[in-house]
């Protein structure tokens, strides 16, 4: 599956606000939007006022690069969402959360997307006792994620896990830190979510 490979730090400066792309880096003085609190390019620093067309296109971005999703497959989702049989932005909202990469970090076995997208494609996760390494595998209720035995002295997990267990869980998952396991309870309401866009700006969007 294709990825941005570009830089990550831009993305952020681009929005005007941290998407938390980069896991610890982000909470440090080096976080390339305190550096640098404009956008890119020339005229990064000179403010224009958005169009009506121009915020729904940056909502959408917004939530594109917070799950490291590209374009084609955003609107695979999208459409996905729409025959579902419920409001399309709930809808929406299930599918991203669903996906295995951002559940490994949900769950804390990451410090980002980035990094759980990482841990899957090196085969390091299980999901109900088999090998998954596609990070857009999607989650049903009841799946129980798992990192491999051989995986748990991987210095990365090692440090997320100490450092989740401090943290309280999202509880649409039932994580258990001392066997590297998590289980997928529940969907999460759209509430729940700590997304900084308006998605009903997104269905206006591609409804156009
Ligand atoms: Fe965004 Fe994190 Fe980079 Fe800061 S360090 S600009 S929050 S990705």
């Amino acid at each position: 599956m294709a990825r941005y490979t570009g830089p990550v730090c831009k993305q952020c400066r681009r929005e005007g606000f941290k998407l938390y792309l980069k896991g610890e880096r982000c909470f440090s003085p080096r976080c390339g939007q305190v550096k640098r609190p404009v956008a890119p390019g020339q005229h990064g620093a000179s403010t224009r006022k958005l169009t009506q067309y121009g915020m729904q296109l940056r909502s959408k971005q917004v939530v594109k690069r917070i799950y490291g999703v590209l374009e084609r497959q955003f609107r695979k989702y999208f459409e996905m969402a729409v025959r579902k049989h419920e409001e399309t932005g709930s809808a929406l909202l299930k599918i991203l959360e669903s996906r295995l990469d951002n559940a490994i970090f949900r769950m804390g076995f990451a410090s980002s997307r980035r990094q759980a997208r990482q841990l899957v494609n090196h085969g390091h996760v299980t999901v109900n006792g088999r090998k998954v390494n596609k990070p857009s595998f999607s989650l049903r209720v009841g799946d129980i994620v798992e990192i491999k035995e051989k995986s748990r002295v991987v210095l990365p997990i090692k440090d997320s896990v100490e450092a989740s267990k401090e943290r309280a869980a999202y509880p649409w998952f039932e994580v258990d830190y001392e066997n590297f396991r998590a289980t997928y309870l529940r969907y999460p309401a759209k509430e729940e979510v700590d997304i900084p866009v308006d998605l009903q700006s997104i269905i206006e969007l591609y409804s156009k």
